[in-house]
């Protein structure tokens, strides 16, 4: 392809679970649009990700972020029903809270001060003491304190919604090129012209960067407009469980469980500021099942199934970045860091809206 006409209103350079929900709502919109990935779409991050949908229990101190990071869990619903409508996939939203357990005196005080806070905010939170935690999740160590349900909260199978994303992309007409080659955007001095890559050259009206924790690597940007964008690694696991052994995400110190439907119990994650290396490592390995084995003991004889990691985009500010830039027709929704789950369909709305 190589012809001067727009062939896409928008092309969207980065296919995890932000470059997806963007093209998927552009779709919706009516948009013609193109995704390209240097790799397969839905893996990255939004594959390696735990799913939790935590704005109240990650207690995040920036009040506007806050509240974006609020208002994308209360579209969590419709979104996923738009999904489903389009491409028959049900990514297994479940809302039945989280669960922070307190095992000392301390963490039995943090826990009453984050109720207070959230009752402040209007959160619908529960402080529980050691019969009630038990009550909820009788496979915690009985030695367990007491703690805090934070009821709206839950999880998405972020797996499963990378799939339902494709296939809903896929019914709307969007175009994926995977596994493309020497991508990079194009522009003038004044505007964005399109995306070339060894698939060909694509004229686009506007381009969006979603590269997730690679989006400062971008080629063809110029120089003052490249975000700032760095890896921040995550190490999980998972073991196989009894099915309802732990029945909803419970945070306890050092690790999060987080039991899937089809059985999997995911136990994650490590925090490393260690750039782009992947590997799992015995030390994150161990670190993770510590705090997991202390947390429930019951968990001991469960068969250890997986075991991955991803790297998380973070910025400097810790914010991420959804929006225009300074060259027309170059957009960038780039390092959600820890929420970029959470986050996926305000960040579609945002972008579709700006676009
Ligand atoms: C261990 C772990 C646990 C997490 N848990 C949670 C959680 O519980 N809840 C939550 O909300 N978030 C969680 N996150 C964060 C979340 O996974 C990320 O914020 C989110 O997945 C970012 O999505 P993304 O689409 O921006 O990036 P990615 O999913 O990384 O996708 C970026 C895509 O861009 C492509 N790409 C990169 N460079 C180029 C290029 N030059 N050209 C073309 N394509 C390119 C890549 O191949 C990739 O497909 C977790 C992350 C990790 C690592």
């Amino acid at each position: 392809m190589g012809g001067k006409e727009i062939d896409a209103d928008v092309a969207v350079i980065g296919g995890g679970i932000i470059g997806l929900s963007i093209a998927f709502e552009l779709s919706w919109r009516g948009a013609r649009v193109r995704v390209f990935d240097r790799d397969e779409p839905a893996r990255a991050a939004s594959w390696a990700a735990a799913g939790m949908l935590a704005p109240h229990t990650e207690m995040i101190e920036d009040a506007s972020f806050r509240a974006l990071c609020a208002d994308s869990l209360a579209m969590y619903p419709e979104f996923v029903s738009r999904l489903f409508a389009a491409g028959g996939i049900d990514p297994h939203l479940r809302l039945d809270g989280i669960l922070s357990t307190a095992f000392s005196e301390i963490e039995m005080e943090d826990c009453a001060a984050r109720w207070e806070t959230l009752r402040r905010r209007s959160v619908k939170a529960q402080i529980l003491d050691r019969d009630d935690v038990l009550r909820l999740e009788p496979s915690l160590a009985s030695t367990v304190r007491g703690g805090l349900l934070v009821e709206s909260e839950g999880q998405i199978d972020n797996r499963l919604l990378g799939r339902a994303l494709l296939a809903a992309c896929a019914a709307r007409g969007v175009t994926i090129h995977a596994s493309a080659r020497d991508i990079a955007l194009e522009c003038d001095e004044r505007r964005v012209l399109g995306v070339r890559s060894d698939q060909g050259f694509y004229p686009s009206g506007s381009v969006v960067n979603a590269c997730g924790a690679w989006a400062s690597q971008l080629a063809g940007v110029p120089i003052d407009s490249v975000v700032e964008v760095e890896p921040v690694k995550g190490q999980m696991l998972a073991l196989q469980i009894p099915r309802g052994l732990i029945q909803r995400v419970v945070w306890a110190p050092g690790a999060y469980l987080v039991p899937r439907d089809d059985g999997r119990l995911l136990i994650g994650a490590t925090v490393e500021d260690i750039g782009f290396d992947t590997r799992v490592t015995a030390r994150g390995v161990q670190s993770l099942l510590d705090a997991a084995l202390r947390a429930a003991p019951a968990l001991r004889d469960c068969a250890l199934t997986e075991m991955w990691s991803g790297v998380r985009p973070s910025t400097p500010s810790g914010l991420p970045q959804i929006g225009a830039t300074s060259i027309a027709g170059y957009f960038v929704a780039v390092g959600h860091y820890r929420n970029g789950i959470l986050l996926a369909p305000i960040t579609a709305r945002r972008m579709a809206d700006a676009l």
